[in-house]
């Protein structure tokens, strides 16, 4: 493709992408219909010895790609949580792609990393957490990860090297070290216990106290595991966890951290972090006691927070843990610059290379402002509210937790039905939605009860499309019950 081809062909793709947005979803059905092994039949079995025309090729992308795709953007999409898309963004990963930069130094090419470092702060602005993660503190500060996954992952291993070099007289056994997190932590948890070959302990939770971490539970672990010989030395708590955005007591755990300070306290806000940027979230968010206890904070900006897949921030109260962690300098690596103390982003998360993610986060921010950013929010909370007053309402269904900013988990619970059935209606309910293309939910289960997750958050859902999946649910529950007669 040369260059006038390459002109043609953006223009064209930024047309069909456009189409796509301005109604051509909304007709696609939200789940894909295809079957596991349908697309290997329909390509060739190895790649063309000649070059193609590229008008074939995205022939192609429409006709055997799109459906096998799920519609994350759909506005019927509310299965596990949103995944953010917006033009800003979309636009600022475009020119990103188009001037591919490793990024691992600040040398690499200087914009990625100071513009990073800018729009960390501005983002740590947009969500009001404490001057101290400012990467403008010189002591702490934030960078783009990939992944929830990988901020927990790097979180523990800074909380790791923290805790060594804390016990450096009486080094600690591997063996005994302990990552703690609570039975509702999102699987990142025992994943960096996998990759760190590390011991996870799951905290218990009750349900008595919605699902979240209280201090006792976690003071009284604390000591058993120490009376025992084992050395806890994370825990990762969580800001609206995933199957019932639960937020853990923080007030209680940083108190209960207080008689433990080699304890790192990581903060996973992967899908509720995003609304704190509307301050009315802060009191049930426990802002004030994040600020104050956490050592570090993780939220995705590519979940519900307009920015396209992937751009997870990562802010750090101590950056030295992070890159005494992390740091590793080769000679083909030393740069004047990075000698002299500029932030070479290498040492702030696991690969070498990183992608120039600050781009679509700045377009994004700038885009649609703080307040872009609350309207959008207060969108999705209010049809959630919308939604669980439908449920509220119901004779058929009940709603297990309090609604979650804006996450429902909901059962049926018919009047006049054994709460020991519950869970196999509940189960043939759930088989029956998923089986549809127009219903998008996920199953979770909660101390043993199973449960439907109902997550709001794509931009362009309306109340219309609320109403349609709780209807699709009403009549999906009718059939079950009439089987069950
Ligand atoms: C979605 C989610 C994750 C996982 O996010 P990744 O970025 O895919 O790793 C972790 N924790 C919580 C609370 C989540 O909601």
């Amino acid at each position: 493709m040369d260059v006038e081809e390459f002109r043609k062909a953006g223009k064209a793709a930024i047309d069909h992408i456009a189409d796509y947005y301005a109604g051509a979803i909304d007709s696609l059905p939200v789940n894909s219909l295809v079957q596991p092994g349908y697309l290997p039949p329909l390509l060739p079995d190895a790649p063309p010895e000649q070059g193609e025309d590229f008008s074939a090729i995205t022939e192609d992308y429409h006709k055997l790609i799109m459906p096998g795709l799920t519609h994350w953007q759909h506005p019927e999409f509310m299965a596990y949580f949103p995944t953010a898309s917006s033009f800003e963004a979309i636009l600022g990963d475009l020119y990103a792609l188009s001037i591919p930069t490793p990024g691992f130094n600040w040398t690499c090419s200087p914009a990625a990393t100071e513009l990073e470092i800018v729009v960390m702060d501005w983002a740590a602005k947009l969500l009001h957490l404490d001057p101290a993660f400012y990467n403008a503190s010189g002591v702490g500060g934030g960078a783009l990860q990939t992944t929830a996954s990988d901020s927990a992952l790097i979180a523990v291993v800074a909380a790791r090297e923290r805790f060594m070099a804390l016990h450096a007289d009486d080094p600690p056994n591997l063996a005994n070290l302990v990552i703690y997190v609570s039975t509702q932590t999102h699987s990142l948890g025992l994943k960096a216990g996998k990759v760190l070959g590390l011991r996870v302990r799951a905290l218990e939770v009750r349900a008595e106290d919605g699902y979240a971490l209280r201090g006792e539970t976690l003071s009284r672990a604390l000591e058993e595991d120490k009376a025992a010989g084992n050395r806890p030395f994370v825990l990762i708590a969580t800001v609206g966890t995933t199957s019932s955005g639960a937020v853990d007591s923080m007030a209680e755990i940083g108190n209960s951290l207080k008689s433990h300070p080699d304890v790192w306290l990581h903060v996973d806000a992967a899908w509720a972090g995003i609304a704190l940027c509307c301050p009315e979230t802060h009191d049930q968010l426990q802002l004030a006691d994040l600020n104050l206890f956490m050592d570090s904070f993780c939220t995705n900006f590519h979940k519900w927070g307009l920015v396209n897949f992937d751009c997870s921030t990562l802010w750090v109260r101590d950056r030295k843990a992070l890159t005494t962690a992390l740091d590793i300098t080769p000679p083909f690596l030393r740069t004047a610059q990075g000698d002299a103390g500029a932030i070479d982003y290498r040492n702030w998360h696991l690969a070498l290379g990183r992608r120039f993610r600050s781009l679509k986060l700045w377009f994004a921010l700038r885009g649609f402002g703080v307040e872009g950013f609350r309207k959008h929010i207060r969108h999705a909370i209010a049809l959630n509210q919308t939604f669980a007053a439908l449920v509220t309402k119901s004779e058929l269904l009940e709603l297990v937790t309090p609604p979650s900013l804006a996450l429902s988990v909901i059962r049926l619970a018919p009047p006049n039905v054994a709460a020991d059935a519950l869970n196999g209606l509940n189960t043939a309910l759930y088989a029956r939605l998923s089986a549809r293309p127009d219903v998008a939910l996920t199953q979770t289960t909660l101390n043993g009860v199973f449960c439907i997750r109902v997550a709001i958050g794509s931009p362009r859902t309306t109340e219309e499309n609320i109403r349609r999946t709780f209807d699709a649910i009403i009549e999906e529950a009718k059939v079950v019950l009439g089987e069950l007669k």
